[in-house]
């Protein structure tokens, strides 16, 4: 079957499988942010993630603005930490741009990721390679991109993202983190994977495992 586009429930269902594997993750996650952190990366995403499925559940949402606009507001209220407002922006802008629709094509999607990674960038001013969820985002962002340029199928491009963000978190094990916690510890951050590059390859994980499995 081609997926050339994604309805609520199938976005619910990313979400959905984005706290499963926060949560399955918890303790790696956790460990990644002991190295060049605070150690509160898994907790934080379980939390919010915990309290997105929640709420979305208590009030589903008929379009796609509103479910994101709830995802984004619970992760800016719950989590603490700097991923939290990063995140939260990153689905807020994801919803706003969708607007106020059912299903997503392709174009619509890629257009609502674009605007939601931009939203980190433009909220956390890191660039690529600056060891951050960025250097996750961006290359998924790029191949899922150019895997619609020759196929309309979302869940293809979905895997290709999850391929590129793999690829992207383990390079940010050899760079100097120059943006949040990690930027502190200066040469010291070398030789770690970013725990925020490590849950954003989970978001893409998520998205492929649920577009595939239909
Ligand atoms: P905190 O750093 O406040 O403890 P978390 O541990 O939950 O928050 O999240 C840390 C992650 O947030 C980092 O691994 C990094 O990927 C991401 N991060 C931190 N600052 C920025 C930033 N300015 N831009 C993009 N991502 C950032
Ligand atoms: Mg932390």
């Amino acid at each position: 079957m081609t997926n050339d586009t994604i309805n609520i429930d199938q976005l619910t269902g990313w979400l959905t499988r984005f706290r499963e594997l926060v949560t399955e993750q918890v303790a790696y996650l956790t460990e990644l942010d002991s190295a060049i952190g605070d150690a509160d990366h898994g907790s934080n995403m379980t939390r919010g993630m915990g309290a997105v499925i929640e709420k979305i559940q208590a009030t589903p949402a008929a379009t796609v603005d509103v479910l994101f606009k709830a995802v984004g507001m619970t992760l800016v209220t719950t989590v603490g930490g700097a991923s939290g407002p990063l995140y939260g922006t990153l689905f807020l802008r994801f919803g706003t741009t969708a607007r106020a629709v059912e299903t997503l094509d392709a174009a619509g999607f890629t257009a609502a990721l674009r605007a939601g990674v931009g939203g980190v960038v433009a909220r956390g001013k890191a660039e690529a390679g600056d060891k951050t969820m960025i250097d996750a985002l961006e290359p998924a962002l790029n191949a899922f991109d150019a895997a619609l340029a020759t196929s309309p199928d979302i869940a293809v491009a979905a895997s290709a993202a999850y391929s590129a963000a793999q690829a992207g978190r383990d390079a940010t094990k050899a760079l100097l983190a120059r943006k949040g916690r990690a930027s502190y510890l200066g040469e010291r951050s070398i030789g770690h994977i970013d725990p925020g590059a490590a849950s954003a390859t989970l978001l893409f994980q998520a998205l492929a495992e649920t577009l595939t499995k239909e």
